[in-house]
C-alpha cells in the first residue's frame, strides 16, 4: 500500500516539491493537497504583470486542474489546514476534511507585512501577494484616482509600476533615501528613481508613515513630518512575514520561521517544510530560486534517496519593471578589503558596478545593460579567478558580437555548465540535452521539458539563442515555428507580411495590430520591427533611434574601454592629401590616441570621448566626409584594389568601379551589415569571395559573386551571374541588395539567408526574372533616395542630442 502524503500549501515552492517528487518516485505516495487559496498553482511572480495589465490570470496558472487529475493528487482548494496532531499524524482542515499522513510537507509561504500603524485595517490598504490582493487593487484602481505604496522595494515598485499602467496617480513613500536599498546601492537607485520619475512615478522619501486617513475607507495618509498625501488605495509593501502559526500550534520548534536541518526535515521527522516558511541555518528567503533548491533536496528525501543536502543559496533579484534592466547579487555595497570596478554611461543609461576581493566577484549591481548578470553571478557563486580578464569583465562576456551569423550568438559560447535560469537552476547543458533527446523545437517545449524560462521569464532570449543554436538549420524548418521573440507568436516572415498587408507605419501601430504580449517590446523585437517599417516604407517611416541597438544610435563604435571609433567614409578605399589632412587635424585637435587603417581600407580614429563625437563628425563633414557606417546594419565599405590603371593583371577599372557602387550604396539599412569589394582580376587582391557581394573583373567582363563572409565562419561566396559591363555591375548590386533588404530576417547576414532560401532562388529572382530584377533595382533606388542622409551631418547640427553627449552628472 502507498504511503499518506500531505501537502499543506498549494503554492510555488510546495508543488515544486512534489514535481521533483513524482520524476523521483511516482508511486510511493498518495498525495493530498491543501490549498488556502481557491485555485490550482500559479507563477506568483507574475502577479505584476498582472497588475499591470500585461497577463492573464489564465496566462500564469501553472498548474490546473488536469495536472493534479492526472498525477493522481487529490487537491483541496480553498480549504486551509486549521490543526495538525503530530501524535496521531493528522490533519484537520477549516472545512472540516481530517486526513492521515506518514509524512506531513508544509509550504506555507509567508504573508505581507502590515505596519501596526492607525488606519492599517481601513477598507483600501492592501498587502502584494496573491491573485486576490490583485483583484482588490484592480478594483479600486480608476484612471485619476491616487494609491500611495509604501515600501520602496522590488515588489513595492512593481506594485507601483502596475497601478500607474492602469491610470492611477501613483506616490511611492519609503523610509530610507535609497529605493531597493537591499539590492542596489545609491547610484543605482539614483538612476531608478529618475528614470521611473520620468514614466510618471512620484516618490517621497525619506519619509515615515504615521497613520493612515479615513473612515470607513482610506483617503489620506500622514507622515510623521504633518505631512499629508490624498489617496483612494494605498499598497504595503513593507516586507514579508513567514506564515508560521500552524507549525507553531503543533509545536513544531520555530524561530523567524519554521527551522529546518540540511534535508529540509524539522524537529519532527516525519515533518518537512519548505519554501519562504522555513528558516535554514539562520536564513528566510523571499526568492523562487533558493526554494527550488530546496523541492529538489526535499524531494529526494521524501523519495527516500537520502543523498542531497540543502547547504543554503546565494541570490540575485531583477527587476520586472518594463524598460527597466536591473540586477543586483551578493555583497554589492563593498566595503573593507573590497575593490569595486564601475562603468557609467548616462547617455545609454547604464551603470555597472562589480565588488571585488582578491580578483573574486563577491557583489553586482548592473542597471541599464542586464545582459550579464548570469554570467557574473555564475562567476561569482563559483569564486571564480577573474584576474586573466579583469580589465575587460565589465564589458560582458565575450560574444560572437557583431560578426553577424544571424541568430548565432552568444549562448553559443557559453559552456554547458553555465547557469541559464537563475530562478530553476538550469544550465545550458540540460536545455541543450533536452532539446536533442526530448525533440524540442518550441520555447513552450523547452519550457515544459525544463522549467527554464517559466518563472521570471528574463532568461527567455538566451533560451530561444540555446535553441536556435542547437537546431540550427532544423530551427527555421522546424515543425513548430520560431516566433519572433517572446513579445509576440508570429514569425519574422509573419511581422513583415503584417506590415505590409495591415500598413502599420508605427512601431506602436504594429505592436497593437499584431497583439504583442508586452506593452514596449523587447531588445529583440524593437530593432527588427524599426527595420521592417523603415524597410517597408522608405519614405514615410520615421526611424526610431530608441529601437536601434547603441553602435546605431551613438552613430560610432563603442569600444571595450568605453570610448567610441569614429570611421569617415573614404570611397573605394582612395583618399588624397587633403583628406588625411583633414584627418591628420582631427586627431590632433580631439587628442584621438590611436590612429588605425581597416580591414575595409578605412581610417579608424580610436578611443574617442562620447562629448567629442560632435565636434569630429562637424570638423570631417566640413572637410567633406560623411558617416562610413562602420557601427550599423548597413552598407559598410566597398574594398578595391588598383586595378588596372597600375596593376599589369588588372583586367578593369577596379577602383572606379568600386567608388561607383559605393557611391549608390552608402547608407543603405540591411538586415544585417553588408560588405562589398571590387578585385581588377582574378587573383582578388581585395578578397571580393569572402564578402556579401563581390565583384570579380575578367577580360571578358564582371563576375557577381554573393553571400560570402570572413569571419568566425568563413563562407566562400556563390557565383550569381557573369555580366558585360559596369552598369550591369550596378543594376544586379542593387537588385540583389534589394531583394536581401526585403526578404531575409533582421540579424541574418546574406550566407546563412542564401542558405536558407538557396542560391536557386536567389538566381531565379534577380537572373532569370529581368523584370523582376529591374524591379528590385529601381525599389533600391528610390529607397536610397531616403537613406543617403549623412546621420553625422543631422546629429552634429542637433543641440539637444549633442547635450545629451555630456560627461555624466549622477543625480543627488
Ligand atoms: C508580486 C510578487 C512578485 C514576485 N516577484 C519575484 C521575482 O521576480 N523573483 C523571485 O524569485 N521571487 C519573486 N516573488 C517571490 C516568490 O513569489 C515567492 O518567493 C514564492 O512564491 C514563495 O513560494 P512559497 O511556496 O514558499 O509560498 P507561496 O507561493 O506563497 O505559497 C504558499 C501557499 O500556502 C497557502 N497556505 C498558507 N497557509 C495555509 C494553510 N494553513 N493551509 C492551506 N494553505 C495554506 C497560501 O495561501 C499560499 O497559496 C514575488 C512575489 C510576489 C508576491
Ligand atoms: S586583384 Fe588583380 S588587378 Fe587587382 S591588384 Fe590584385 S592582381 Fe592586380
Amino acid at each position: 500500500m502507498k504511503e499518506k502524503l500531505v501537502l499543506v500549501g498549494n503554492g510555488m515552492a510546495g508543488v515544486r516539491t512534489l514535481e521533483e517528487l513524482l520524476k523521483l518516485a511516482p508511486d510511493k505516495y498518495d498525495i493530498s493537497v491543501f490549498g488556502e487559496e481557491p485555485h490550482g498553482n500559479y507563477n506568483r511572480i507574475l502577479l505584476s504583470p498582472v497588475l499591470a495589465g500585461d497577463k492573464s490570470f489564465a496566462e500564469i496558472v501553472t498548474h490546473d486542474a488536469d495536472w493534479y487529475r492526472k498525477n493522481g493528487i487529490t487537491l483541496y482548494k480553498g480549504d486551509k489546514i486549521v490543526a495538525i496532531d503530530r501524535k496521531k499524524r493528522r490533519v484537520q482542515s477549516e472545512n472540516g476534511v481530517e486526513l492521515e499522513y506518514d509524512r506531513l510537507l508544509l509550504a506555507t509561504g509567508s504573508k505581507p507585512f502590515i505596519l501596526p500603524i492607525p488606519g492599517h485595517d481601513l477598507d483600501g490598504v492592501i498587502g502584494f501577494r496573491d491573485i486576490h490582493d490583485v483583484n482588490r487593487m484592480l478594483q479600486a484602481a480608476a484612471p485619476g484616482k491616487h494609491a500611495v505604496v509604501i515600501g520602496g522595494g522590488l515588489l513595492g515598485l512593481e506594485a507601483a509600476n502596475g497601478l500607474k499602467k492602469r491610470g492611477m496617480t501613483v506616490t511611492v513613500v519609503h523610509l530610507l533615501d535609497t529605493l531597493m536599498e537591499r539590492q542596489l546601492d545609491k547610484a543605482a537607485a539614483d538612476l531608478l528613481k529618475h528614470e521611473l520619475e520620468s514614466t510618471g512615478l512620484r516618490f517621497h522619501m525619506p519619509a515615515q508613515t504615521e497613520a493612515i486617513l479615513g473612515e470607513p475607507c482610506v483617503t489620506g495618509i500622514r507622515f510623521k513630518d504633518g505631512i499629508e498625501l490624498t489617496a483612494d488605495l494605498v499598497v504595503m509593501s513593507v516586507g514579508i512575514k513567514p506564515n508560521i502559526e500552524l507549525a507553531k500550534s503543533c509545536g513544531i520548534y520555530c524561530e523567524r520561521g519554521i527551522i529546518v536541518s540540511d534535508t529540509l526535515q524539522t524537529f519532527d521527522p516525519a515533518i518537512y517544510a519548505v519554501g519562504e516558511c522555513v528558516q535554514h541555518r539562520g536564513s528566510l528567503f523571499g526568492l523562487v530560486a533558493p526554494l527550488f533548491e530546496q523541492a529538489r533536496v526535499c524531494s529526494n528525501h521524501l523519495a527516500e534517496y537520502g543523498i542531497a543536502r540543502y547547504q543554503g543559496s546565494i541570490t540575485s533579484t531583477k527587476l520586472k519593471v518594463t524598460g527597466i534592466d536591473l540586477f543586483s547579487a551578493g555583497e554589492f555595497q563593498g566595503g573593507e578589503n573590497h575593490e569595486t570596478l564601475t562603468l557609467q554611461d548616462p547617455a545609454r543609461g547604464i551603470y555597472k558596478k562589480l565588488v571585488l576581493q582578491d580578483n573574486r566577484i563577491k557583489g553586482a549591481v548592473l542597471y541599464g545593460d542586464t545582459v550579464d548578470g548570469a554570467w557574473y553571478f555564475q562567476l561569482m557563486r563559483e569564486s571564480a579567478d577573474i584576474s586573466a580578464f579583469r580589465e575587460s569583465i565589465l564589458f560582458g562576456q565575450a560574444h560572437v558580437g557583431d560578426s553577424g551569423y544571424g541568430n548565432e550568438n552568444k549562448a553559443v559560447n557559453l559552456p554547458d555548465s553555465a547557469e541559464i535560469c537563475g530562478c530553476n537552476g538550469v544550465c545550458k547543458g540540460d536545455v541543450v540535452k533536452a532539446i536533442v533527446e526530448k525533440k524540442l523545437y518550441t520555447l513552450e517545449e523547452v519550457r515544459a521539458h525544463t522549467k527554464a524560462s517559466s518563472s521570471c521569464g528574463s532568461c527567455t532570449g538566451l533560451v530561444e539563442q540555446i535553441l536556435a543554436s542547437t537546431l540550427g538549420g532544423d530551427y527555421s524548418t522546424a515543425p513548430s515555428k520560431q516566433a519572433l521573440c517572446a513579445c509576440t507568436a508570429l514569425t519574422h516572415d509573419e511581422v513583415r507580411a503584417a506590415i505590409s498587408s495591415a500598413a502599420y507605419q508605427t512601431i506602436r501601430d504594429a505592436m497593437a495590430g499584431m497583439e504583442w504580449k508586452t506593452p514596449d517590446g523587447c531588445s529583440s523585437c524593437r530593432p527588427a520591427l524599426n527595420y521592417y517599417l523603415l524597410c517597408r516604407w522608405p519614405g514615410e517611416y520615421r526611424d526610431d533611434a530608441q529601437s536601434r541597438f547603441i553602435n546605431e544610435r551613438t552613430h560610432a563604435n563603442i569600444q571595450k574601454d568605453g570610448t567610441y571609433s569614429v570611421v569617415p567614409r573614404i570611397w573605394g578605399g582612395v583618399t588624397n592629401s587633403h583628406e588625411l589632412r583633414a584627418i591628420a587635424d582631427v586627431a590632433d585637435k580631439y587628442e584621438v590616441p590611436t590612429v588605425k587603417i581597416t580591414g575595409g581600407q578605412r581610417i579608424d580614429l580610436l578611443g574617442i570621448k562620447k562629448q567629442d563625437l560632435p565636434g569630429i563628425w562637424r570638423d570631417l563633414n566640413q572637410a567633406g566626409f560623411v558617416s562610413g557606417h562602420a557601427y550599423g546594419k548597413s552598407l559598410r565599405t566597398v574594398k578595391t584594389c588598383v586595378g588596372k590603371d597600375w596593376c599589369r593583371f588588372g583586367t578593369q577599372d577596379s577602383t572606379g568601379l568600386g567608388i561607383q557602387v559605393e557611391k549608390m550604396t552608402w547608407g543603405s539599412w540591411t538586415p544585417h551589415k553588408f560588405k562589398i569589394a571590387v578585385s581588377g582580376c582574378p587573383r582578388n587582391c581585395a578578397e571580393a569571395t569572402i564578402k556579401d557581394l563581390g565583384v570579380v573583373c575578367v577580360d571578358s567582363g564582371y563576375e557577381i559573386h554573393v553571400g560570402g563572409n570572413g569571419g568566425i565562419k568563413v563562407r566562400v561566396t556563390d557565383l550569381l551571374v557573369k555580366v558585360a559591363t559596369e552598369a550591369e555591375v550596378l543594376e544586379y548590386t542593387g537588385a540583389f541588395m534589394q531583394l536581401y533588404r526585403e526578404e531575409a530576417r533582421y540579424l541574418e547576414r546574406t550566407a546563412p539567408w542564401i542558405e536558407r532560401v538557396g542560391l536557386a532562388y536567389v538566381k531565379h529572382r534577380i537572373v532569370d526574372d529581368r523584370r523582376g530584377r529591374e524591379a528590385l533595382y529601381q525599389g533600391f533606388v528610390a529607397a536610397q533616395q531616403n537613406a543617403q542622409i549623412d546621420p553625422w551631418a543631422e546629429l552634429a547640427g542637433n543641440t539637444e542630442y549633442c547635450r545629451q553627449l555630456a560627461p555624466l552628472t549622477l543625480p543627488v
